[in-house]
């Protein structure tokens, strides 16, 4: 049920390191101590959806175009286009959220595997893109931190709600789906989501692009929260279509994607620091970050980071940057294995100066940090101002971007967006409730090119740089 990118001894020698270093909480590793996060999801022998459930779908999808008196014609060429049908809630402050577990299989054969860029990201017979939430996938799900959303406008065609939804294998239970029909009469199908997280709508009715559909889990057979999203040319599972564009793509040719990203997108999507180890127990039980904000001077404290598309030979640039801005100290990550998604970790002694730093990884040339505080106590308890986070993406930006603010005080904040000439192009007031916010700026409109978002309060000031990039 694991998808296996390097030998069984190693993976066994590797879940042997991670259980002894979560074990062990007293001892500081000497080394770098991680491996493959989370244990993976669906596989040949465990597919998203069964052939018997492929049947019965196709069954009642027929009856309900039928009842709605949908259009049922054959189009020649379709012409959906998808936006990522992926969004995270306010308040989710990770660097990224997502890996991509499985694409298309390609290949006719059996055993045989073959994605879209001719790669072995799949499984036998799978007919989806699988898009895993993580790290921290139960806990995402638990407090509904990533929204599945309609990639393009349709019709709800089909709807199945309130099943189990932290399924660890395969099964025969129902999922919680939602499938649409695009004016082209093509069809997405948005699988393995939260038990009653879905959208009230039913049948018949319709949503815009970016809709809100339901949260991802790990409903019907599944093995870990993850969207399975699958596209048909038309209302029959036959028409099956790979909406990725490559060189090994034979169900679809062109893409079917806005902006198709990258086959794979390296990139740190969380960096933590802890005083306890983060607990990453297997499915189906929420993990623990354990991850802290303060930190007694000259404690030692675990600097992890989760990484998305890990690939040998590269490496991962890690620093602890003093409050003044020099480096206080710094480290790499070698990488020697694929994964999909893994996790590395050292531990090392903090500076013994009170003050705010920060943890930062840069690897693939994008930086994701964490600010955190040695000797709250002397700083007097700094304000969640102090140590608030704030977040741009995605960077490089499409036609939006979201300004997700975290552990800010409350009220209103002044947000610009300059250009590189220092021009005011957007002026926003983003109201903070909860302490959190995330605002949403239409960016369309604007040419490619290098932005500055300012965030302002009477007492703090933000600035962070995108790019804008169609
Ligand atoms: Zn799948």
């Amino acid at each position: 049920m694991i998808k296996i990118y390097f030998s069984s001894t190693l993976f066994i020698l590797l879940t042997v390191l991670s259980i002894r270093s979560f074990a062990q909480n007293t001892s500081i590793a000497q080394s770098e101590e991680g491996g493959q996060y989370p244990a993976g999801i669906n596989d040949a022998a465990h597919p998203c959806i069964t052939p018997q459930q492929y049947e019965l779908i196709e069954k009642q999808i027929a009856e309900n175009i039928k009842l709605l008196k949908l259009d049922t014609r054959q189009r020649k060429t379709t012409s959906t286009l998808f936006s990522w049908p992926l969004q995270t809630s306010a308040g989710l402050i990770d660097c990224s959220y997502y890996y991509i577990g499985n694409y298309v299989d390609e290949d006719p054969t059996s055993p045989g595997v073959k994605d879209y860029n001719c790669g072995t990201v799949t499984y036998d017979g799978h007919r989806g893109t699988d898009i895993c939430s993580a790290p921290y996938p139960f806990l995402k799900m638990d407090n509904n931190q990533v929204n599945v959303v309609a990639a393009a406008p349709g019709t709800i065609i089909q709807k199945s709600d309130g099943y189990f939804d932290k399924n660890c294998a395969m099964n025969t239970d129902t999922a919680n789906y939602i499938i649409i029909q695009h004016a082209d009469g093509s069809v997405a199908l948005y699988w393995h989501m939260k038990k009653f997280s879905l959208t009230s709508k039913i049948a018949g009715q319709t949503v815009s692009l970016g809709e809100f559909l339901g949260v991802v889990g790990s409903s019907g057979s599944s093995t870990a929260p993850h969207l399975h999203f699958e596209v048909w040319s038309t209302s029959s599972s036959a028409t099956l279509k790979d909406p990725w564009a490559g060189t090994c793509n034979s169900l679809g040719g062109a893409t079917w994607w806005v902006a198709q990203k990258p086959y794979t997108e390296p990139a740190v999507i969380k960096a933590q620091v802890n005083s306890l180890p983060a607990i990453l127990p297997g499915c189906d039980t929420t993990e623990t970050p354990n991850e802290d904000s303060c930190f007694t001077a000259g404690a030692t404290a675990k600097f992890y980071f989760f990484l998305r598309n890990e690939t040998p030979g590269d490496t991962v640039r890690e620093r602890i940057i003093n409050p003044g801005g020099s480096t206080f100290a710094s480290w790499t990550h070698n990488s020697t294995t694929s994964y999909l998604a893994s996790y590395w970790y050292w531990n090392k002694v903090l500076p013994a100066t009170t003050g705010i730093y920060t943890y930062e990884t840069i690897y693939n040339g994008i930086t994701c940090s964490k600010n955190f505080v040695v000797n709250c106590g002397a700083l007097g308890m700094p304000t969640m101002t102090e140590l608030s986070q704030v977040s741009v993406s995605p960077n490089p930006a499409g036609n939006t971007v979201y300004i997700d603010m975290e552990g800010m005080e409350n009220g209103n904040y002044k947000i610009s967006l300059k250009n590189t000439i220092g021009q005011i192009i957007i002026s926003d007031i983003a109201a903070v409730v909860n302490n959190a916010v995330r605002k949403t700026l239409s960016i369309a409109a604007l040419p490619n090119g290098i932005y500055f978002l300012a965030i302002e309060s009477g007492k703090t000031r933000i600035v962070k740089k995108f790019i804008k990039q169609n």
